[in-house]
């Protein structure tokens, strides 16, 4: 595949969702570029990361990302002393225009906060709850069925593999990896493709290995690859917010680069017969907190 992106923007908050998300359709149109939103549509109870403090290599990332001028003090105080706003219920109109405006519209968490800290401890019975009742949401709000899931914060393990495999998705991208591939459980190779992020994510490399704001862009082109599909992971509050213009810039680069930048979906659709069998593993990766899935390399 020939200089190709495919853009994956999770939304994880109530704010991500309701200033975010606008601002990044607006780039997006500018350059007549689309991609594939990840929402979350129940509770935002992201602050409730906030008693994670207690461990210090959270607060290092927190002080290293300056995670309070990034998502702001109200995203860190969500959910903490009050029950977290519904974001799909108060922000449906941000994702019918989102999926108005040609984009896709997958599913990333009913819950972010509660799926990413325990989806993968749950029971079967406790994760198709989980993702039933997200997908229902979601569901009333696009008036069609979400083609497509990715695991909040890459917590998946073979369980959620085939707990999905009872909803309607084609493809999910739950893993980190290089291309493609159709997960091998238990010996079964399963029907829905998995499209792992190839890239590193803003929180990731910011402050590591000499990454500034001001090389951030520099960084990240280099790391395309030509020959290969790139997958990149955008988050609302991060691209959408005070990393906006820098995304601009990003994006006018590989452009100007000749880079086509897609769906994940369109590249679901290119790969699905030739796509390999391959396998889901759990790791530790570089600017992650714990371990998350991974494409297992050979
Ligand atoms: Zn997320």
């Amino acid at each position: 595949m020939k200089k190709t992106i495919a853009l994956r923007i999770d939304v994880d908050t109530y704010r991500g969702t309701g200033r975010g998300v606008p601002v990044l359709c607006e780039i997006l149109a500018k350059y007549n570029v689309s991609g594939t939103f990840y929402f979350s549509v129940g509770p935002d109870n992201m602050g409730r990361h906030l008693w994670r403090l207690l461990k210090p290599a959270f607060l290092w990332k927190m002080l290293r990302t300056d995670a309070a001028g990034l998502y702001g003090m109200d995203i860190l105080l969500m959910g903490t002393a009050w029950p977290g706003p519904r974001i799909g219920k108060h922000h449906a109109d941000v994702i019918c225009r989102v999926a108005a405006a040609g984009h896709e519209c997958g599913f990333h968490a009913w819950d972010h906060h509660y799926a990413q800290a325990r989806l993968m401890t749950m029971s079967e019975a406790a994760m198709r709850k989980e993702l039933s009742r997200g997908v229902k949401a979601l569901t009333d709000i696009c008036g069609t069925t979400p083609r497509t899931s990715a695991a909040p914060g890459w917590r998946a393990n073979d369980q959620l593999l085939r707990v999905k495999q009872e909803f309607p998705f084609l493809y999910n991208s739950d893993c980190r990896g290089g291309q493609p591939f159709y997960p091998v459980v238990d010996g079964e190779k399963l029907s829905q493709l998995q499209i792992p992020v190839t890239l590193p994510t803003y929180d990731e490399i910011l402050g590591r290995d000499g990454v500034t704001d001001d090389n951030y862009n520099t960084r990240q082109f280099s790391l395309l690859k030509e020959d290969e599909l790139n997958v990149l992971t955008i988050h609302a509050e991060a691209e959408g917010g005070r990393c906006a213009p820098m995304f601009d810039d990003y994006l006018k680069t590989v452009l100007d680069h000749g880079y086509r930048v897609v769906t994940l979906g369109s590249i679901a659709e290119e790969v699905a017969d030739s796509a390999p069998a391959g396998k889901m593993v759990l790791a530790e990766f570089p600017g992650r907190e714990g371990v998350l899935a991974v494409q297992e390399t050979k």
